[in-house]
């Protein structure tokens, strides 16, 4: 993300680009602090989808006609903007996904399925999301290998050491959180993409919660496969990438197979499109990626480093507010963090707290945020999850620290 540097953030204005964020929920002024779950649209997003729908609705890679040509460009342009956001050394090096879930099914299903045999051992850790264990168990299940597990320490930080020491020779993937979705937890991928490749280990990334907040530099970031997800970085649903060095999505088969994906089609056998192309059957979501290309130009409009600090004092002051309160437990207070909270109050469940603040206009999540394991190391089963964006302000936090010190009482 390039932009204003050194300019001061200016969040009362930033929010006027959100027109959600103007909206009342049960008559109370809306503080939305579920963006780590989906994160609010600005104004050019919303737009930019409703003006390809109103001028420029084709499908891609398909008609001459001009409204053919452009939509391709539109649409292409998305993966120009989205290379460039990540620092990915090539365009031809992103794949455009429905979503990090997609992204990962597809290193699992094209790159890691035909790979693994029984023995071998994909490396995780306690903190993943659901989207990063699921579809390795689904391998194993088919090849026999086996998931292993990387700790994390009671402070929400995954155990370098541990990691490193984990890295045996029958290690064949290891795939690691950038940012945990409950704890915030950023973890030193490059740290461990030096570890992995020192033992000719790939590493997958799960970026879905780092994208909207830290910069991402896949050049100096050191790993092999890197997934997103366009809809918690201000982008439409439905959107998502993954890069990959080029030399491995070269080796890498079809997932699906279709339209768009191939370059000569035959009864006795089928010739397929190169990377990325090859792993993108049939009709994207057009519209999405005309959306999340306008979400990238947006954000770097505003520059990572105002963000950034913006970012960091909503951290500070959530914290510490929370931390104030008695009988407040925390989950995560790793030393560098993204603005993404979870606690519990003492006596009170998670679900009714999380009702109870809707009614104040107050949106968190709660729940196991697709992370039963996680919550099994911590030994409960839900949290409250306070998840901010650079739209957020100190006055929201003022406002959620009163309603949950007023309604915590409510279930005393
Ligand atoms: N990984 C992490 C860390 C996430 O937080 C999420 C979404 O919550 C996902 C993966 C899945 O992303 P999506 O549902 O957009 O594919």
């Amino acid at each position: 993300m390039t932009g204003q540097k050194g300019r001061a953030f200016d969040v009362a204005r930033v929010r006027e680009d959100f027109p959600l964020l103007a909206r009342t929920v049960h008559g109370k002024p809306l503080v939305y602090f579920d963006s780590a779950n989906t994160a609010q649209k600005p104004r050019a997003v919303i737009e930019a989808v409703d003006r390809y729908y109103r001028e420029f609705n084709a499908n891609v890679a398909r008609a001459v006609h001009q409204l053919g040509e452009e939509a391709t460009a539109a649409y292409e342009s998305a993966r120009d903007k989205l290379a460039r956001f990540l620092g990915a050394p090539s365009r031809e090096e992103i794949v455009l996904t429905s979503g990090t879930t997609q992204a990962i099914n597809l290193v699992a299903y094209s790159w890691a399925l035909p790979r693994l045999r029984a023995g071998d051992e994909i490396l995780v850790t306690t903190m993943e999301h659901h989207a990063n264990i699921v579809p390795w168990q689904l391998v194993c299940e088919r090849t026999g290998a086996r998931l292993k597990v990387a700790p994390i320490s009671e402070r929400g930080e995954l155990i370098v050491d541990r990691f490193v020491d984990a890295l045996t020779p029958s290690v064949k993937l290891a795939a690691v959180a950038h940012v945990s979705n409950v704890l915030g937890t950023i973890n030193p991928v490059a740290e461990l993409a030096r570890a992995a490749r020192k033992r000719g280990i790939p590493l997958l990334v799960d970026g879905s919660q780092a994208a909207p907040h830290v910069a991402v530099d896949l050049r100096t970031l050191g790993c092999d496969f890197y997934a997103m997800t366009g809809h918690k970085l201000f982008g439409p649903t439905g959107t998502g990438a993954l890069w990959a060095r080029r030399e491995i999505l070269r080796e890498m088969p079809p997932f699906f197979g279709g339209g768009e994906m191939i370059r000569e089609v035959r009864f006795d056998g089928t010739t397929f499109a190169d990377p990325p192309h090859r792993f993108e059957a049939g009709t994207p979501n057009i519209a999405g990626f005309v959306g999340l290309g306008a979400a990238i130009d947006y954000l770097d409009g505003l520059g990572h480093a105002a963000i950034g600090a913006h970012e960091q004092a909503l951290l500070d002051h959530l914290t510490e507010a929370l931390r104030a309160m008695p009988g407040v437990r925390l989950f995560g207070e790793a030393a560098h963090k993204v603005p993404v909270v979870s606690f519990l109050v003492d006596g009170a469940h998670a679900h009714d707290l999380a009702t109870l603040l809707d009614h104040e206009g107050i949106a968190v999540r709660s729940g196991h945020h697709c992370a039963h394991p996680l919550m099994q190391f911590f030994g409960v089963p839900a949290t409250l999850r306070a998840s901010l964006a650079f739209y957020n302000t100190h006055e929201e936090i003022e406002r959620f620290a009163a309603a949950l010190a007023r309604v915590r009482t409510l279930l005393a």
